[in-house]
């Protein structure tokens, strides 16, 4: 299949076809659809069957031969690799072929397909055998046993709800039931086939439906109606390159305008449809076309060429068994011996026509065969047989005007319905746009809803994440802010803005405010380097972080100097305190550092707060004064602020006294 669905061009300009109608070209369409949309399914790639069957069924028409071979070789090809549904196509194919030429081959496919069907896939398939058995009949002129197999391929298709299948059995019924003067439920079969299509979006089969039921006009003796729609079906064939269905349409429109008496539009249409079943090769076609030219002849008064035109359309006509056909070539002959006088000769080949047409039940054809006969019977001065015919020429055309009549009534009805039940679904459809519409709208506004849902979580998060940051390096720029950089404790700015509430708040009671400074510090400095100083540095933070409990706190005032604040503490629990810090910064190890093992020393001054009336700045200038009388005491000792009565002063060893 193409992209857009349609058959390709080659296929359409090849499409199999008879001239007077194209039911097989339906069946093989629907074969090589079926194919290709088998080739679309298989999943190990297509049967190498297919690409035959596909050939052959193009070939059907152009090349029967051909046609034949191939199908053949996909057979042979599916023997190795089996397929029933192509096996039953295959059959399908080669009963077309034989139907024409072979009655007891076609039947002989049928056999095999139908032995087949039991394990297809495709059950309607069974339509296809049925409808071909139906062809093999209808063409041998047994309608009877036509109709009842159409009937079954009909039923069939629908209870395995084939469309495409349906459709066809439709249209082979509807041609059947026109021909048989049933031209209401003919019509109803073609407008149901033409819908058929129309929802499988086939416009191809859709045509060849359209030409049918134009021909069903021209049989109702609706002759302007019929050449009205072949015209409009003429003018799609052509713009589609469909030139074997032009061929067809243009045959059948030769027939309205004889049936309309216009010989020169009928002679025109027919000469076209001969010219393009030549150019096509196909012989029946050609036979179709001249059978109608000679009928222009005896019309134009030119028997004589009517009889060579037909004795051309005769050779083409015997290779194959359309007995229809040679019905109506051999009432043309029997006109146009009438015509010559030649009597004898006009009854045998009318009576010859005639034995066809009663089979068929063709009420236009035996009308026109029995008033003809009833005519050449007069003039032989055989009475008798003359009035016999009149009577049921009478009797057939009195039936005929009545069932016309009957039927014109019943067909407006369908084309009533038909058009009411096109509106309904042309009100359905646009109705089915809308709620689609809608419906795509509904979903549309749910993606969007979805969307802007989805943004705003995901804003959500991002501005969840941007605050959890920004929180963070607040954090951390607080964090920076009060802490000092080399110790990592608490820097000067931290420690005195939490002293300056303690002093502030009269509940807390006396703080106590000790100063730590390590003794000689500037000596480690220039002895062993300023990383070395960094690094006692840190270990006397440690060591007074260590000590410092709740709710106690410290920080690096800067330098060497730290300051410890013990709230609910009085000067004598500061001494105390002083003492265990300084001992702990003496006790420090500096054997990693400092290569002679020295010991660090520092001195503490402390002060203690008087409530209400201190601020973090007086406290700290009591507690360095302190701090300065430690250091002048020689270091590594504490002194308070006001000196407390007995207050020890050790530090001997110090690096006080060392310096
Ligand atoms: P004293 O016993 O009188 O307190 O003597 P000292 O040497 O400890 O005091 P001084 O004020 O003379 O010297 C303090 C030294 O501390 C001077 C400065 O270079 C050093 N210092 C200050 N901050 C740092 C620091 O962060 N790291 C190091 N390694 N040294 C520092
Ligand atoms: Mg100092
Ligand atoms: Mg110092």
């Amino acid at each position: 299949m193409s992209d857009n669905g349609w058959l390709p061009l080659e296929v359409a300009i090849f499409l199999p076809m008879l001239p007077v109608r194209s039911k097989h070209s339906i069946w093989l369409i629907t074969l090589l659809g079926a194919g290709l949309a088998w080739a679309a399914d298989a999943p190990p790639g297509p049967h190498p069957a297919i690409e035959y069957l596909e050939r052959a069924t193009i070939e059907m028409r152009t090349d029967p031969e051909a046609s034949k071979r191939d199908a053949d070789a996909a057979l042979k090809l599916l023997g190795e690799r089996p397929d029933v549904d192509l096996q039953v196509q295959a059959h399908l194919l080669l009963c077309d072929y034989f139907a024409e030429r072979d009655t007891a081959a076609a039947e002989r496919e049928i056999d095999a397909g139908t032995a087949l069907l039991p394990n297809a896939h495709r059950k309607g398939l069974k339509a296809g055998l049925l409808d071909c058995r139906g062809q093999i009949f209808e063409t041998a002129g047994n309608n009877a046993k036509a109709r009842a197999l159409y009937e079954q391929a009909v039923t069939v298709a629908a209870e395995t709800h084939d469309d495409d299948m349906l459709a066809q059995s439709l249209f082979s019924r509807g041609y059947l039931l026109g021909l048989e003067g049933e031209y209401a439920s003919g019509l109803s079969d073609l407008r149901r086939a033409e819908t058929l299509y129309e929802k499988l979006r086939k416009p191809v089969h859709g045509l060849t439906v359209m030409n049918s039921i134009a021909t069903l006009y021209n049989r109702m003796g609706d002759y302007g109606q019929a050449v009205t729609i072949y015209s409009r079906a003429l003018k799609a064939q052509r713009e589609a390159g469909m030139q074997r269905e032009v061929a067809v349409t243009l045959h059948n429109l030769g027939r309205a305008y004889e049936n309309l008496h216009e010989w020169d539009e009928s002679r025109k249409s027919f000469a076209g449809s001969l010219a393009v079943s030549r150019q096509l090769a196909y012989p029946r076609g050609e036979a179709y076309a001249l059978r109608g030219l000679a009928a222009v002849a005896n019309a134009s008064g030119d028997p004589k060429g009517a009889l060579e035109t037909l004795a051309r359309a005769e050779v083409l006509q015997s290779q194959t068994p359309d007995a229809r056909l040679r019905a109506q070539i051999q009432l043309a002959r029997g006109i146009a011996y009438h015509k010559l006088d030649k009597l004898p000769e006009s009854t045998a080949a009318l009576e010859d026509a005639l034995r066809v047409f009663r089979q068929a039940d063709a009420m236009n054809e035996l009308n026109a065969t029995y008033s003809e006969l009833a005519e050449v019977y007069a003039e032989s001065g055989n009475w008798r047989a003359a009035y016999d015919r009149r009577t049921q020429a009478k009797e057939t055309s009195d039936r005929l005007l009545n069932n016309q009549l009957d039927q014109r009534f019943a067909t407006l009805k369908v084309e009533f319905d038909t058009t009411a039940k096109d509106k309904e679904n042309a009100l359905l459809i646009h109705e089915n746009a809308i709620n689609q519409q809608a419906l795509a709208q509904a979903q549309s506004l749910r993606h969007l809803q979805g969307a802007v849902i989805l943004l705003s979580v995901t804003l959500g998060l991002v501005l969840a994440m941007l605050a959890i940051h920004q929180r963070r390096h607040a954090l951390r720029m607080k964090y920076l802010a009060l802490t000092d950089e080399l110790t990592h404790v608490p820097n000067r700015r931290s420690v005195l803005s939490r002293l300056d509430p303690l002093l502030r708040d009269p509940e807390q009671g006396t703080c106590a405010a000790l100063i730590v400074d390590v003794d000689h510090f500037k000596k480690i400095n220039d002895q062993f380097g300023h990383p070395t100083g960094d690094e006692v540095l840190k270990a006397v933070a440690t060591t007074v972080r260590n000590l410092v409990a709740e709710p106690g706190f410290f920080g690096r005032l800067g330098g060497e100097e730290f300051l410890i604040v013990l709230p609910r503490m009085d000067l004598g629990g500061a001494r105390r305190a002083a003492e265990q810090f300084r001992e702990a910064i003496m006790a420090i190890d500096t054997s990693r550092w400092c290569s002679d093992h020295r010991r660090v020393t520092a001195s503490l001054g402390c002060a203690v707060s008087n409530p209400g009336a201190d601020t973090p700045s007086t406290m700290l200038k009591r507690a360095d004064f302190a701090l300065y009388a430690a250091k002048r005491n020689g270091r590594n000792c504490v002194e308070t602020e006001p000196k407390l009565p007995a207050d020890p002063t050790p530090g001997v060893d110090s690096l006080a006294a060392e310096a």
